[in-house]
């Protein structure tokens, strides 16, 4: 027999001695081994510009080691705790949570809690005291109020070398402020700790107006032109919590005039260091940025979460992360200016 012939008749008889089951679904995928791992991830929502780059990396770092059940919170927190709900009743074997109210994150906390199941927050810092209620509780992140800091450094920076900065000449800056979700950590520090680099660094500051963009680029664009619409010619500076408001701003700005054949410029500045805000830096729109390392943060976030999965401890040599006080891995920012914009790329 050749064996050809033979494998027909072996599959034939095979068949025939198959108990009467009923077929599977022609379209269905094969059942996942025992031992696969799946990992259940909730974005506070899809459409944001930087945790667009954390969830990309979060799902090219798990190839080849978790399966990934990603799901988009919608910016609603009643919405999140339902699919962390779901998660938990599928037995996921690890969870990794970008909380849409961070406030909101005991209540994700003790769901996994009870149900055993670690927990990687990220990008939305919980509270210490909610960190603080299980050992298998960990958050991924950058320190907020370094970012404001770099920022701010970036505008003192420039009023020091550009004295014609100073428009109407009094020696004060006077600036305007696109704030992020009010509450989000890095808003609140973003905020309080731009400025307050400026005035230790002995600049005067006057805040002409400040209001929430929602780190929307369109909500960006909206508040900035209505900043300029009630304050012609008087804004000296525009301080943004995230790029895509530095973006919205920036467009506002050129319908104003700026940016245009007369040269008419005003210093803006920025967080996270996206794509459209590098190329706004190369062509003299934006004037710096901060790194918010969006590769990092997903890659510690998923090795956190694999490492969990595995129910193992995460340590320095099984994630390559630093974990501060047992529970934290916080990357660098880094200031970017046309200069070192090859550290952001
Ligand atoms: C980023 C923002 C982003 C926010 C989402 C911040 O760290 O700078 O661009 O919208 O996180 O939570
Ligand atoms: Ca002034």
């Amino acid at each position: 027999m050749t064996i050809v012939a033979f494998v027909m008749v072996a599959s034939i008889l095979l068949v025939a001695c198959q108990p009467a089951a009923p077929a599977a679904p022609a379209a269905a995928e094969p059942a996942a081994p025992a031992k696969d791992l799946v990992a259940g991830v909730a974005v506070y929502k899809f459409d944001d510009t930087f945790m667009t780059a954390v969830r990309n990396t979060i799902t090219a770092e798990a190839e080849g080691k978790i399966k990934v059940e990603m799901v988009d919170s919608q910016n609603a927190q009643a919405t999140q705790n339902d699919q962390v709900d779901l998660f938990v009743s599928k037995g996921v074997n690890a969870l990794a949570i970008n909380p849409v109210d961070r406030t909101a994150a005991s209540v994700i906390l003790d769901k996994a809690k009870a149900a055993g199941i670690p927990i990687v927050f990220f990008n939305r810092e919980p509270l210490a005291e909610d960190m603080a209620k299980w050992d298998k509780v960990y958050y991924v992140g950058a320190i907020a109020q370094q970012s404001g800091t770099m920022e701010g450094q970036i505008l003192v920076d420039y009023w020091k070398s550009h004295p014609e900065a100073d428009l109407n000449g009094d020696g004060v800056m006077q600036y305007v402020m696109l704030k992020g979700e009010p509450g989000h950590q890095d808003a609140e520090m973003r905020t309080e700790y731009s400025i307050k680099a400026i005035t230790d660094a002995g600049i005067k500051v006057e805040k002409v107006a400040e209001d929430t963009g929602m780190w929307d680029r369109v909500k960006g664009q909206e508040k900035m032109a209505a900043f300029l619409a009630a304050n012609e010619g008087k804004i000296e500076a525009v301080l943004a919590n995230n790029d895509d408001m530095a973006l919205g701003a920036i467009e506002a700005l050129k319908a104003a005039g700026y940016f245009g054949a007369d040269k008419k410029f005003m210093p803006v500045v920025g967080v996270d260091a996206t794509a459209p805000a590098l190329a706004a830096l190369k062509d003299g729109t934006l004037l710096g940025t901060v790194l918010n390392d969006a590769k990092n943060q997903g890659k510690a976030t998923l090795m956190l979460t694999y490492v969990l999965a595995k129910g193992e401890t995460p340590t320095k040599e099984n994630t390559g992360y630093e974990i501060t006080d047992g529970k934290y891995v916080w990357v660098d920012y880094k200031m970017i200016l046309l200069e070192n914009i090859a550290d952001a790329e």
